[in-house]
């Protein structure tokens, strides 16, 4: 199955997609995940990543259009794949349905993650990952079993900087500007389900399952 995960920052698509994955046996692709990986480099390419993502705004599309493009077509991702963050704008569905037909193939669904403007704000201020095995926590929902430390690996969890308050904002400012119109692409060409995100990381997976037929 080739699915996009769809909803504002906080929603919980990575939590989700991580499990889904590994459920459906299929990648899962997180733009957010392959761009925090190149910024944590010092060298320009990361240097200027890191600038844009401290701020809230995209990376610009051409990159981001050329690392999917590349990732795509890695042979892990020929029998399906699950895009959590990609695409964010109109102009990357588009680019998105041209990989893909050069691929021979399309989306199947594209599952908007519904949520309250107040969970969002809850989700993202306890949100905590690990900087090395990049597992994600909620400092109350998902707590590590020891203060502060991830699981796997004992290493110090982190707050994303964008995380911090006033990048938060701008976060769900650019999705509401730029990312809600997929909606739209997405509803015009019958590809869209809608699926109730609030509640226990268990239930919402739950009705994940039941949304792709498991
Ligand atoms: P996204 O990938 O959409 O930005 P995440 O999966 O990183 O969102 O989740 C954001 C935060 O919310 C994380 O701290 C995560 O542990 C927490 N979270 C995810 N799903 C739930 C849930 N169903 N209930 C409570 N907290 C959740
Ligand atoms: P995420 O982990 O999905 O919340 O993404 C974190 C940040 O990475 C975003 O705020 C953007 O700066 C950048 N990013 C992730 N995915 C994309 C994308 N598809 N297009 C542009 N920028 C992206």
């Amino acid at each position: 199955m080739r699915i996009v995960l769809l909803g504002p920052p906080g929603a919980g698509k990575g939590t989700q997609a991580s499990r889904l994955a590994e459920r459906l046996e299929i990648p899962h692709i997180a733009t957010g995940d392959m761009f925090r990986e190149a910024a944590a480099e010092e060298n320009e390419a990361g240097r200027r990543i890191r600038k844009v993502m401290e701020c809230g705004e995209l990376v610009p599309d051409a990159l981001t259009n050329d690392l999917v493009r590349w990732r795509l077509a890695r042979p892990d991702a020929q029998d399906g794949f699950i895009l959590d963050g990609y695409p964010r704008n109109v102009e990357q569905a588009d680019t998105l349905d041209g990989i893909l037909d050069d691929l021979g193939t399309k989306i199947d669904l594209a599952i908007k993650f519904m949520v309250r403007g107040s969970d969002i704000v809850a989700r993202l201020a306890g949100r905590r990952v690990c900087p090395v095995c990049r597992t994600v926590y909620h400092m109350d929902t998902h707590p590590p079993k020891d203060d502060e430390v991830c699981d796997n690996d004992g290493v110090p969890l982190i707050r994303r900087d964008d995380d911090l308050e006033e990048t938060t904002l701008r976060r769900l400012e650019v999705y509401g500007q730029q990312t809600r119109p997929l909606y739209e692409f997405y509803g015009e060409r019958g590809l869209l389900t809608e699926m109730d995100a609030l509640g226990t990381t268990e239930e919402v997976f739950g009705r994940l399952l039941a949304v792709v037929g498991r």
